[in-house]
This record gives C-alpha cells, sequence and structure tokens, in this order.
C-alpha cells in the first residue's frame, strides 16, 4: 500500500526544514511545502527587477526574491529628517534606453543634478584654491598634468592612453595586451608617479596596481557620451531626445520603489537564499527562514562577494568556482554632513575638497536655490576600508575631526547626520566588480557563465562594456531572454 500523500509530503518538509536551519544556523519559523514557479530571481537590484519585468510580461511566472527589507540593493537612499541622501547610484545617464524606457512607464520623478561646487584641496600639506594650483608648490605633477585639477586628472590620462577604438570589442585578442596592472601601463606612458598618486585617491578601484588597464579603458569607453556635433549623437538624440544627465526627486530609492509597481508577483523581502540546489531540469533555493521554492530556472544576480557564501550544490569547480570565490569588489564609504554655517566665505575657497588624507573627497551639493545644502564626504578603496572598520558614530567623529583640522573654517560649521558603508553592507560587499591584471583574460568569460544550464547569473558584474544601472538592467533582460530561449 503506498503511503498517504500527506506523509510524503510531511518527511519532505522536515528534511528540508532540518537542513536549512543547519545551513542558515537558526530554526525555520514553520515548516513550509515546496513552492513551485517558472522562475526564481535572487537578488531585487535593478539586475532583477528588470529580468522580473522582461518575464512576466512574456507571460512567465517569476518570484523575486531580496534579502533586504527593500528592494534596490546599489540603489539606496539614506532617508532621515534631515534630508534624503543617495549612498549608491544616483544619477541615469543620457544613454540608459532601458532604465529611460522604464522610468517613462513608471512615472520617475526626474529632476536635473544638483550643482556641484568645485573643490579646494588640501594637498601635500598645503590648503589651495583650485585657481592657484597650477603654479602651487603644493602641485608636484609633471609639464601638462600640472594644468589640470586633481579630481579631474583620471578621465583625461586613461582616455588620452585608451587603446580602445570600438568598446563592442574591447577584449579581442590584441586588447588583451592590455590586461596588465594600471598604474605599470600608465607610467610606461609618461604618466609622473604624482599623477598616479592622485588618480588613486578618487578612483575607484582598490589600487592602480590591483586595477586592470583593459578594465579601465573599457569603463572609460563605455561612458564617453557622443559629443555634440558626433554623427552618433545626432542619431541618439534624434531617438531619445536631448542627451542628459538626471536625478531622482526623493533619491534613486523612490525611482526603484516606482519601477517595482510595475512588477505583477509581490517580491518576497527580508528573507536571503542561504542554498541552491542545482538539477538537471530545475533549482531549488532555501531561504534563512527555511522556506524552499522550486523553479526551472534561476537567474542569481547576487554579487559574487556575497554568492561565495550561499552554499551551491553541486559545488561548483575549476574556472566558475575560481571566479566566484576571487572576483574584486571595490570599497566605498560615505560620511554625510549638512553646513551649519557657510564655512567657505570664512576661507573664501569652495566648498567641496580633494585632500590626500584618508577623507579624500568632500563633495558639496546645491539645492535648487543654489544654496550647498549638504557634503557627502566620499571615500574609495583602501580610504573606505580604513572607514569600516568603524561604527557610524566612529565614521562621523572621524571625518568631522580630520575636516576640522584641515580646514579650520569647518570647526563648528557642519552637522554629521549619516554615513553609510557598501563594505559594510552584508548583501552586496563592496561598490562594484573590478578587474585585477589577468582577470579580462582569465575571469571575464566565466562570470556571466551559467552553471549546469539552470543557474544562470545576471548583475553588474555580469556586464559587457555597458555603465552603471544600465549595464545592470541589460544584464537582467539578457538572461530573462535566454530562459526564454532555452527553457520556456
Ligand atoms: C556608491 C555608488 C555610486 C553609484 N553611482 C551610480 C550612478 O550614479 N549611476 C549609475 O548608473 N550607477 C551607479 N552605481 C552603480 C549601480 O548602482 C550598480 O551598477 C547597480 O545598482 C547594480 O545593480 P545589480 O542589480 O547588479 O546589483 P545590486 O543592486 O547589488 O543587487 C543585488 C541584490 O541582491 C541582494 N542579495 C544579496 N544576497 C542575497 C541573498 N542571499 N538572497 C537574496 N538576495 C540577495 C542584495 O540585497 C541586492 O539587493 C553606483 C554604485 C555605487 C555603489
Amino acid at each position: 500500500m503506498s503511503k498517504p500523500p500527506f506523509m510524503t509530503n510531511r518527511r519532505q518538509v522536515i528534511i528540508g526544514g532540518l537542513s536549512a536551519a543547519l545551513i542558515a544556523g537558526c530554526a525555520p519559523r514553520n515548516a513550509r511545502s515546496v513552492t513551485e514557479t517558472d522562475v526564481l530571481v535572487i537578488g531585487g537590484g535593478i539586475a532583477g527587477i528588470s529580468a522580473a519585468l522582461r518575464l512576466e510580461a512574456e507571460g512567465v511566472n517569476v518570484q523575486l526574491i531580496e534579502a533586504d527589507k527593500q528592494l534596490g540593493g546599489r540603489c539606496f537612499t539614506l532617508r532621515t529628517a534631515d534630508g534624503t541622501f543617495d549612498c549608491g547610484a544616483s544619477t541615469v545617464g543620457p544613454n540608459y534606453g532601458n532604465i529611460l524606457s522604464y522610468a517613462h512607464e513608471a512615472d520617475v520623478p526626474f529632476i536635473a543634478p544638483p550643482g556641484k561646487e568645485k573643490f579646494s584641496y588640501h594637498i601635500n600639506g598645503e590648503f589651495v584654491h583650485p585657481d592657484a594650483w597650477e603654479t602651487s608648490t603644493a602641485n608636484r605633477l609633471v609639464g601638462s598634468e600640472r594644468g589640470i585639477l586633481p579630481e579631474q586628472l583620471e578621465f583625461p590620462v586613461v582616455m588620452k592612453n585608451n587603446k580602445i577604438q570600438d568598446v563592442t570589442n574591447w577584449n579581442s585578442e590584441e586588447m588583451l595586451n592590455y590586461d596588465i596592472a594600471l598604474d605599470r601601463y600608465l607610467k610606461e606612458n609618461g604618466v609622473s608617479d604624482e599623477a598616479l598618486r592622485l588618480i588613486d585617491l578618487t578612483s575607484n578601484t582598490m589600487g592602480l596596481g590591483q586595477t586592470s588597464a583593459l578594465f579601465q579603458m573599457r569603463e572609460f569607453a563605455g561612458i564617453d557620451t557622443p559629443k555634440k556635433g558626433d554623427k552618433v549623437r545626432e542619431v541618439y538624440d534624434a531617438a531619445n531626445g536631448p542627451a542628459g544627465f538626471y536625478n531622482v526627486k526623493g533619491g534613486m530609492l523612490t525611482m526603484i520603489e516606482r519601477i517595482a509597481t510595475l512588477l505583477k508577483t509581490e517580491p518576497m523581502l527580508g528573507d536571503p537564499v542561504v542554498a541552491i540546489d542545482v538539477e538537471k531540469d530545475g533549482a531549488t533555493v532555501t531561504m534563512a527562514s527555511g522556506t524552499k521554492m522550486r523553479a526551472k530556472s534561476i537567474i542569481c544576480t547576487v554579487p559574487y562577494s556575497v554568492l561565495r557564501s550561499i552554499a551551491i550544490t553541486p559545488a561548483p569547480t575549476g574556472p566558475k568556482k575560481a571566479a566566484i570565490d576571487n572576483a574584486l569588489y571595490t570599497l566605498t564609504t560615505h560620511v554625510f554632513f549638512i553646513p551649519t554655517k557657510p564655512y567657505w566665505e570664512d576661507d573664501g575657497h569652495p566648498a567641496g575638497l580633494v585632500s590626500d588624507d584618508v577623507i579624500e573627497r568632500v563633495m558639496a551639493n546645491h539645492d535648487e536655490n543654489g544654496k550647498v545644502s549638504w557634503l557627502d564626504v566620499w571615500m574609495n578603496g583602501t580610504a573606505a576600508a580604513t572607514m569600516d572598520s568603524m561604527t557610524e558614530q566612529e565614521m562621523m567623529a572621524f571625518a568631522q575631526a580630520r575636516l576640522e583640522k584641515m580646514r579650520p573654517s569647518m570647526k563648528g560649521a557642519i552637522m554629521p547626520v549619516g554615513a553609510y558603508s557598501w563594505g559594510q553592507n552584508k548583501f552586496v560587499k563592496g561598490n562594484k566588480y573590478i578587474m585585477r591584471p589577468g582577470d579580462a583574460r582569465d575571469m571575464y568569460p566565466w562570470l556571466a557563465e551559467p552553471y549546469m544550464d539552470r543557474l544562470r547569473f545576471a548583475g553588474e558584474h555580469t556586464r559587457d562594456y555597458e555603465a552603471g544601472l544600465e549595464a545592470a538592467a541589460t544584464s537582467g533582460l539578457r538572461e530573462a531572454m535566454a530562459y526564454l530561449d532555452l527553457f520556456a
């Protein structure tokens, strides 16, 4: 006699609950049966949302699963009584076709980016006005470099030496010759040590020696907006309207919240995926609560910095495992301040600051009346790593003390309102994926490579040459289309 169905179900549920509890290190709140759907999308950043929207539009049943208590991932806005502060993406670029089309459909309130105050400098122990930079003794740059302001060095220096002619073919065999350390490459091309040091201050890398020159060439070739008068720019403008950059009223999280209203199925929030079991004809995920879900395919958009601690069975091996385990992520940490007095009027220098201190940059943002309304102390790379060993309160106190020391007019004139570290965000663990020397050849081909067909990968780390939000959205669409081709 066969067993009554409830016994089989119950046994499955108990085994499922136990294994999840072991993996998650906690007991499941309640045992549930395995829910089935067509596609599970893991990660509710713009890549995951984009994949889910595309699949739903094709009539596919999709469940989006997000670990955090809100969607958005690296689109996160700190909302405080003193204002809203974008901690991740803040700007939509002129060639963001997919993002602009979601935004249009979801009626996202775009605004022009706030004016930014120029920077003053605290470099080589001197406090310098930008007008005096070129001739200042603090300026130890060489030749034509001397006339370039420190925060503007990286783009022209890399673009001057950028060998990429056609960004769609950035990793051709010939271009892979430039998959070498960025500092070495620039030095060989006559860039001074001081320029390299200053570029390191503002560069979104973990150090120029840890960065593939080819990767950074791709980054800048990809965001080099067609100039007015270029044929491609005319074609672009005709299709999209005049190219522009936009921020979102209320912050980038508002854009995500609006776009998420286009989803047909309610996303699951606040319950991280802790295990993925891949089978020949589908895959099952286990969440921290013990909930299990099965689908024909999974689109996983979780950054590899986090995916490496999710149990995948059978465990990947070889270059796919190496890519998941070793992908390098840059770090970014912000401390936000509100100016309580116009300290820039006291010392006669612009409100922004670039320094060779741990406090690398202070971006001074304007409100719509042109008044400096908030300051974003933005640290990348090793400076961010230094901050990341601190609590939020410690970060704010540390940043305030350093600023007041470098710039005495700030004493009693700035109020800290919050801090945010992407390295400390346990569901992202970094700002973005970056290629080390050699990774364009050895790791890049494996980033987007599916695992056993059914476990597929999207997210900014799997992108080609596109930039930022658009790249992440495009990667989600790529995997949605792959599902439709292969399994629908
Ligand atoms: C400081 C900063 C500034 C930026 N500025 C810009 C800008 O101005 N313009 C621009 O275009 N781009 C910008 N970017 C880049 C842009 O934000 C990212 O490329 C994009 O948001 C990445 O989207 P994603 O979906 O690939 O990843 P994410 O947004 O990181 O999404 C991944 C999601 O997976 C979730 N997750 C993780 N683990 C689990 C788990 N176990 N279970 C379920 N879910 C999980 C995470 O919580 C997260 O929501 C910026 C990024 C940063 C950090």
